[in-house]
């Protein structure tokens, strides 16, 4: 092992989390797992093999660089989508090997249709709509144009889907917001049908989506969070099990992230710790020094407040968080020494350092920690 920290992802996890998202959408539903951002960290190409083998066969990304990578272990007959940036000869690399992508432009239409046209082939798209996010999608106008410009290509367009997004199913705060753009997509989809295109599957939902607005899972939806065994925020964990009468949450988490200890030593009363004086002995102690650090994803402002576990034990991040290491308390831990398995994130025993404590305490997003955890830390599935 080069590495100094490593990523642990649980099979068994992701089969229970895999499990209640296809319960939760029923039978009429398709699963679109949404691996973009790394796989939320949790490594692409890692969790692309083990979905597949749990037989999920449709997947989500945001870019063609995302898309490549998935594209190089798709299995036949699998779905791939593409949600934000495709362009140039990206376009036309995923309209040749059949990928899936959002139209929210009246540019990319034509350009996939030129292309399209070019190679012989049909451009497989989804018309994405703004109904209220104002972020991608096409206006009432931009749709009009699209579908017109689609009926007279029809040998080089499939329309595969139509789609929108909400802004912050998470929250109860933006109820409002989210009911108009259900009754702005609902027309959208009449105004294709109307000039007889698509709709073909239609998708609206991401992980908050399908908790809160269950009946807009329609045909397909887009689940990335919770398939890692994370909550879109705590307010969905707890609508969640009050609405189903359950205390113990149902979601397991996929992710371990571990070191190892670097080396000990024993401190004085009175001296201080690292750079600066921000931490100092006030009795004898032992620490750990630990080869993580902000540039391998450990955030900086874990600096005296983070802990870690060794032997299930909580051992605090004393002084700061440096470039590369970290150092831990274990004047309690009298056997712990070089090469103790370090959990930076993760259980052990009755103890657990979850990605939303050290979130807060980092004050990151769930989804921010863990996109954000280095491509470079290798990821090794357990069974
Ligand atoms: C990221 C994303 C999703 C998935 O969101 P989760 O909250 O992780 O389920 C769905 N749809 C779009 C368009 C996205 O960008």
């Amino acid at each position: 092992m080069y590495s100094g920290s490593w990523i642990e992802l649980s099979r068994p996890a992701l089969e229970n989390n895999v499990r209640l998202i296809k319960s939760i959408l029923g039978t009429e539903t398709r699963f679109s797992s949404v691996i973009k951002g790394n796989a939320y960290g949790h490594g692409i190409s890692e969790m692309l093999g083990q979905l597949q083998e749990m037989g999920v066969d449709h997947f989500s990304v945001f870019n063609s660089e995302e898309a490549w990578l998935v594209q190089q272990d798709l299995q036949p007959g699998h779905t791939l989508m593409i949600m934000g940036d495709v362009d140039g000869d990206a376009l036309a690399w995923a309209i040749e090997n059949g990928v899936e992508y959002f139209v929210f432009n009246l540019g990319r239409l034509e350009n996939s249709i030129r292309l399209a046209a070019r190679m012989g082939r049909r451009a497989r798209i989804h018309l994405e709509m703004e109904t209220g996010m104002n972020r991608t999608g096409l206006s009432e106008d931009e749709l009009r144009h699209a579908l017109e410009l689609i009926q007279s290509n029809l040998e080089w367009v499939e329309v595969c889907g139509c789609c929108t997004h909400f802004a912050g199913a998470e929250s109860i705060a933006n109820y409002y917001r989210i009911k108009k753009q259900i009754s702005r997509f609902k027309k959208r989809v009449e105004q294709c049908r109307s000039q007889g295109i698509g709709p073909g599957l239609r998708h609206t939902s991401c992980s908050a989506g399908i908790l809160r607005y269950p009946r807009m899972n329609l045909d397909l939806a887009r689940v990335g969070i919770l398939q890692y065994g994370h909550w879109p925020n705590p307010e969905t964990m707890i609508e969640f099990l009050t609405r189903r009468n359950e205390v113990n949450d149902p979601l397991q988490r996929v992710l371990s992230w571990k070191s190892r200890v670097m080396s000990v030593k024993e401190i004085r009363t009175g001296e201080f710790i690292g750079y600066g004086s921000s931490f100092q002995a006030t009795a004898p102690m032992k620490v750990a020094v630990v080869p993580v650090g902000y540039a391998y994803g450990y955030s900086r402002s874990l600096s005296n407040h983070g802990h870690v576990l060794i032997r299930d034990m909580r051992a605090p991040v004393v002084g700061m968080v440096n470039m590369n290491a970290i150092t831990v308390d274990i004047t309690g831990l009298s056997l712990v020494g070089r090469g103790e398995e370090v959990i930076l994130i993760g259980t052990g025993g009755e103890n657990t350092v979850s990605v939303s404590s050290f979130g807060e305490m980092s004050k990151q997003l769930n989804y921010e920690l863990l996109a954000r955890l280095p491509h470079s830390i290798p990821r090794i599935v357990k069974k």
